[in-house]
């Protein structure tokens, strides 16, 4: 028996103003830390360094603080450990699973709008609905990589996403909450629809995919708590753990927040920003209530899952 305390973390980006879709996942994530005894941490995703500001996290510490939810320990700033992720991306290159990628986000859409008019087939989407990387520069030779790399030719690192999964056995994880389709429980990986994913690029050395499972790994997170919209990335988390020999925590995937219009809320949409909410005089009490958690207990299936465990 290990006593020691599970770990649960909010993790959001300092890029925008927290709306009432992060007040839901935080104060889900800090009850059900709470009712866990767990510790509670916060994660400052900060690795966008055009987007991210110290104002923004200042305000995300403030809507947090105003919401009740309280944490342990300082809070993690990713783009104080790009070290970490640079020692990561090491390890995946000294295996050779990761290979310059030089084709732009345009250049990947002009070759699936070929492919598709070519061949009258679609070419394959992701789960977030992009086009899936053709993988053609897989094949250049070393010589002709560092050729481009030397001209300056811009460039991701990518993973090469066949090679990594046959590196691995087949991959699951333990849901609590539940997949877009309904799914709970042991929910198998598939890394593979994703394609060559971005791991790290010039601008910025990681990516959120490499970031997020070297920082949970690092802080010893048992418990990952987040919105639905992430389920799938989750399929590439678990490959990058084992690859990387890191452990794999429990996932709850919760509901999101919708907007009038049925769509995601978005950081745009300043009208159900948390500062604004708390300037037109609303409570805490008030935003609980607006995103249906009033009462006092967790959800079902989570407590369920839990106790399953012992
Ligand atoms: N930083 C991500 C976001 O704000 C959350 C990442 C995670 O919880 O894994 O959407």
């Amino acid at each position: 028996m290990n006593d020691m305390p599970d770990v649960f973390r909010f993790a959001p980006s300092p890029n925008g103003e927290l709306h009432l879709g992060h007040a839901f996942s935080a104060l889900v994530n800090h009850r059900l830390a709470r009712e866990a005894g767990a510790t509670f941490l916060l994660r400052i995703e900060d690795i966008d360094r055009a987007r991210c500001t110290p104002a923004f996290e200042r305000q995300i510490e403030q809507d947090l603080f105003f919401l009740g939810v309280d944490w342990d320990d300082a809070p993690r700033r990713q783009s104080e450990h790009f070290a970490d992720y640079a020692a990561a991306l090491e390890a995946l290159a000294d295996e050779e699973l990761i290979y310059p990628g030089f084709m732009s986000r345009g250049d990947i859409r002009g070759f699936a709008d070929r492919h598709e008019s070519e061949e009258g087939t679609p070419w394959p989407v992701d789960p977030d609905g992009a086009p899936v990387y053709p993988g053609l520069d897989r094949q250049l030779s070393t010589k002709e990589r560092e050729r481009k790399m030397s001209n300056g030719e811009r460039f991701a690192w990518r993973l090469d996403m066949e090679k990594a999964i046959e590196r691995v056995p087949a991959l699951a994880w333990q849901e609590s909450g539940q997949s877009p389709a309904g799914d709970s429980g042991e929910i198998v990986a598939r890394p593979l629809e994703w394609g060559d994913v971005v791991l790290a690029r010039l601008d910025t050395p990681t990516s959120y995919h490499l970031a997020v499972v070297v920082d949970d790994a690092l802080q010893g997170v048992t418990d990952v708590v987040r919105g639905r919209d992430l389920f799938h990335a989750t399929s590439v988390h678990r490959l990058l753990q084992a690859l990387l020999g890191l452990p794999a925590p429990r996932y709850h995937h919760h509901g999101l927040i919708l907007g009038p219009d049925g769509r995601k809320l978005s950081k745009s949409l300043r009208d159900t920003s948390i500062r604004s909410l708390r300037e037109a005089g609303l409570a805490a009490e008030d935003i609980r209530r607006m995103v249906g958690l009033a009462g006092r207990s967790a959800p079902e299936s989570f407590s369920r899952a839990r106790s399953a465990r012992g």
